[in-house]
């Protein structure tokens, strides 16, 4: 397994390089957060040691039981939490991760900034836009994002890195791609998470400085939804 995976990690490395060059980026504009959601700690271990130090996971509870423990051999890993966040997980997001890609709501803002009195700890935040304007997706609605993008950065300052998005799965990303990084742009922002397994080089193409990518590193995931 650790193989394989050390294997996929850095045909993923070279996808992305080849990516920046053709669009005449520098690879080192690209992040990999390499999505270990579902997978066990071992498979973590084996990214760990084939030189992946950013990890992504959708929930904070599998999160809190993964990193610690790993944390303590690789003080230099960074988690992100890139899941929809409930504002009774605030607390422990602010505990576990470096970076929360999903602050997506004005409720969650309130969550946060108790959570960091109280923890002394804030991640750093990038804030999730729905650029398809999805019922069932988080995220701030596209038309409501700026007035959302402002107040945050009035709230949270440098904090505010950056913004997300996952686009519909039944549509062209490369529209919505280049909406994001258009709006982080106007505002300043210097982080554009988007990009997984499947499109991340037409992410790049359109902006992207942050490509999270799982199943094409890990294998596929057992008993998901997602
Ligand atoms: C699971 C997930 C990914 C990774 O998806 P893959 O298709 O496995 O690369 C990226 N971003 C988010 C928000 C996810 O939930």
């Amino acid at each position: 397994m650790s193989d394989q995976i050390a294997e996929n990690l850095s045909a993923i490395r070279s996808r992305i390089i080849q990516a920046c060059e053709t669009s005449g980026r520098p690879a080192t504009d690209v992040g990999l957060v390499a999505v270990s959601k579902f997978h066990p700690q071992d498979a973590v271990e084996a990214a760990l040691k084939a030189g992946q130090r950013v990890f992504g996971e959708n929930r904070v509870q599998e999160a809190a039981s993964k990193f610690p423990a790993l944390r303590e051999t690789w003080p230099d890993l960074r988690l992100h939490i890139i899941g929809g966040l409930q504002t009774n997980k605030a607390v422990d997001a602010c505990r576990i991760a470096d970076v929360i890609e999903t602050l997506d709501r004005p409720a969650l803002s309130d969550a946060l900034e108790k959570a960091a009195e109280k923890t002394g700890r804030l991640p750093e935040l990038l804030i999730q836009v729905n650029t398809g304007n999805e019922p069932q997706k988080s995220g701030i609605p596209r038309d409501e994002a700026d007035a959302f993008i402002k107040a945050s950065m009035l709230r949270f300052g440098a904090k505010v890195r950056g913004l997300m998005c996952i686009p519909p799965e039944d549509e062209d990303p490369a529209p919505h791609f280049h909406f994001l990084t258009q709006l982080a742009q106007r505002h300043g922002l210097p982080v554009v998470s988007m990009g997984m397994s499947a499109d991340f080089e037409t992410a790049i193409a359109e902006g992207a400085t942050l490509v999270r990518v799982g199943s094409a590193i890990f294998g596929s995931r057992p008993m998901t939804g997602s």
